[in-house]
């Protein structure tokens, strides 16, 4: 049997599952931080196997979803331009901002082309000397190391035209907003961390979750059987601290196979000579300090905000749309089903905010699989 069949097999997940209805502890509260995990957390139908008292909660963790509508404003005043061409992954291009959409703003002739990878830009940038190439640079710390290689590469190969548009996103800031004691009123009892941003930053990079925040915490893999054995070592934390047979939370890494205590150093290395940590407002929970990505000195040559004269601030607005409650479901504050226009005009065919655009997003995940409750399949 090979590694991937081993943590998709459903008698080990249902093993898990016997386990976990055996809890009868007071109700917990816990989030999968990350847009991965929700998805596949639906997708193989891993809550209809959780006892009552074990809840679910989605959180900041799709790049899309917690993108500022000022960032697609920006983007959007950048694609209309005649000497511009915006290159951007695809979920981007739908997600509404206070001047609409990029796809509308594709449909009204700017030149916006979507990419599957950050290094897609350089041969676009090469074919239309006389343009600025505008990459979107949205994500977190897994999809940082492949922009700081882009922009290096456009630097060692003498490609000007190749610009950003900064909006990359940090973790661990956003989970201590999220988690910290004077945060108030969080009322999660654990937190489930995402896999790959932990394989990039290390493992260690989430122990303040358990030491400062004193929240239970779980590095966990995108498997069923990953997620469910995040789900089992959260509960046992719980329930040993109910017990009083273990005084603290602390961070466990159920993810060693990927995931080392210090990270991928060589990738982590090259993003921080490109970049350094900025304030960042993120969808919901507005401005972060530290929480972002701006270009260093040495690049500032890159920031398309710089080339093109636009407004710094303008990124750092955020309006929902009208009855959106994006910011209560990305604060899991809010299960999508709660919003009143969650299938009632709000749909990924027509979607009202972020959340119901993306891939990976919480509403889009609630929508899709709505009627699904069985694992596999
Ligand atoms: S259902 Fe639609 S309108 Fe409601 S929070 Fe989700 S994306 Fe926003």
């Amino acid at each position: 049997m090979d590694l991937l069949r081993i943590f998709r097999d459903k008698a080990l997940v249902n093993l898990l599952a016997d386990r976990l209805r055996a809890y009868s502890g007071p109700p917990v509260r816990f989030m999968e931080v990350c847009g991965t995990h929700t998805m596949s957390v639906f997708r193989n139908g891993l809550r209809a196997l959780l006892p009552p008292n074990i809840h679910l909660l989605s959180g900041p963790g799709c790049p899309v979803c917690v993108t500022p509508s000022g960032f697609i404003d920006q983007a959007i005043r950048a694609g209309t331009r005649r000497d511009t061409i915006i290159t951007t992954f695809g979920d981007l291009i739908r997600v509404p901002g206070s001047l609409g959409t990029l796809e509308r703003a594709r449909a009204a002739e700017a030149d916006i082309r979507i990419v599957y990878s950050p290094l897609d830009v350089l041969p676009i940038a090469q074919a239309n000397p006389g343009k600025l190439v505008v990459f979107l640079a949205v994500g977190f710390e897994t999809t940082a190391p492949g922009i700081a290689l882009m922009i290096q590469a456009a630097e060692s190969r003498g490609i000007p035209n190749i610009s950003i548009l900064p909006g990359l996103k940090r973790m661990p800031p956003v989970l201590r907003a999220l988690a910290s004691p004077g945060a108030g009123g969080h009322g999660l009892d654990g937190l489930i961390c995402p896999g790959h941003v932990a394989a990039i930053i290390g493992a260690d990079s989430f122990g303040f979750l358990a030491g400062e925040c004193g929240l239970p915490a779980v590095i966990a893999g995108f498997e069923p059987l990953d997620l469910m054995l995040a789900i089992y070592k959260l509960i046992n934390q719980v329930d040993q601290i109910n017990r009083g047979i273990r005084e603290a939370p602390g961070l466990e890494n159920a993810y060693k196979r990927v995931v080392k205590p210090g990270g991928n150093t060589i990738a982590w290395a090259r993003v921080q000579a490109v970049f350094e940590w900025s304030t960042s407002v993120w969808r919901g929970f507005g401005p972060i300090p530290g929480s972002g990505m701006a270009l260093r000195a040495g690049y500032a040559h890159r920031d398309a905000r710089v080339i093109l004269g636009l407004d710094p601030e303008e990124t750092m607005t955020d309006n929902l749309a009208t009855g959106c409650e994006c910011g209560l479901v990305l604060r899991g504050q809010l299960s999508p089903p709660e919003c009143p226009m969650f299938a009632r005009g709000c749909s990924p065919e027509s979607p009202r905010g972020a959340c119901m655009v993306s891939s990976e997003g919480a509403c889009a995940a609630y929508y899709r699989y709505r009627h699904r409750d069985v694992i596999g399949g």
